[in-house]
């Protein structure tokens, strides 16, 4: 029997901007259900992998394999579809739509509906509204937004604005979720909410994630898996213990 292939791959994965190498040599493999962490120094190449791995950028050199299929090269929609969902480093958020239309847009990504077979009220464009609208409730109660949900997202406090954020990630039903610094300018009981929040969409969806992120007892607790880059290169991998006991981690990252 074969061995099933990995959720996701990179294989020798690069990206130089001009002179500058933001990522080289760059190999992972997550499996599903898996919770990795990405953690390095700012300028490291954490968000260049997420890019490269999303469609956002296009590699240098190097492969991509969603389930052992490439996707290096496909633009960022198409990845989306296949099953890899994001979110950036900043919140990105349709500030004039209310959180319900927020995740609405997205989780009609999955479940598609014509407009000219909604107006008619065809029962498939009904079913698919339908679908994409109880996706969205569920997953705003799972932020622990579902009072908020007819609020403008514009006016939501920075907090409930990450979280939203995750719920619109969630709703085009990744196989593969990947946040980029989702704890960044949250307190530490935001932090552990978000964490518990992680651990009960991998719980509910079956979803792995890979999180790069700045807290190191936010990594700690919730990641079965850590890399770490620097300069562009892997230079430690493994359990968040072992990742804090080595020398070189230490000495590059840690700082002690
Ligand atoms: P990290 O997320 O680890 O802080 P980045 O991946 O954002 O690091 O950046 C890695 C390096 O690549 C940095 O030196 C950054 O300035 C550079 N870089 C990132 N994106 C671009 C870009 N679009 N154009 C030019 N340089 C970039
Ligand atoms: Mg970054």
């Amino acid at each position: 029997l074969l061995s099933a292939a990995p959720l996701l791959e990179t294989r020798d994965l690069a990206k130089s901007f001009r002179g500058l190498r933001a990522l080289r040599n760059h190999a992972i493999s997550v499996r599903e259900r898996e919770i990795v962490g990405i953690i390095g120094p700012n300028g490291s190449g954490k968000s260049t992998l997420f890019n490269l791995v999303t469609g956002f950028l296009k590699p240098t050199a190097g492969a991509v394999y969603l389930r052992g299929q490439a996707v290096t090269n496909l633009p960022p929609a198409q990845v989306n579809r296949l099953g890899i969902a994001r979110t950036f480093q900043g919140t990105r958020l349709f500030a004039q739509l209310s959180v319900l239309e927020n995740v609405l847009a997205a989780a009609q990504l999955r479940h598609p509906s014509s407009l000219p077979g909604v107006l008619l009220g065809l029962p498939a464009a009904r079913a698919a509204r339908q679908a994409a609208e109880n996706t969205a409730r569920e997953l705003l109660a799972l932020t622990g937004l579902e009072h908020q949900a007819n609020l403008r997202a514009a006016s939501l406090p920075y907090g409930d604005g990450r979280r939203l954020e995750i719920a619109r990630a969630m709703a085009t039903r990744p196989a593969l979720l990947m946040l980029d610094e989702p704890a960044a300018g949250l307190n530490a009981g935001e932090t552990q909410a978000l964490a518990q929040l992680i651990g009960s969409l991998r719980d509910r969806y079956s979803v792995a994630v890979i999180v790069i992120e700045h807290d190191m007892d936010l990594v700690m607790n919730l990641c079965e898996r850590v890399q770490v880059l620097a300069q562009g290169q892997v230079i430690g991998e493994g359990t968040p213990a072992e990742v804090q006991a080595s020398v070189r981690v230490r000495e590059a990252y840690l700082g002690s």
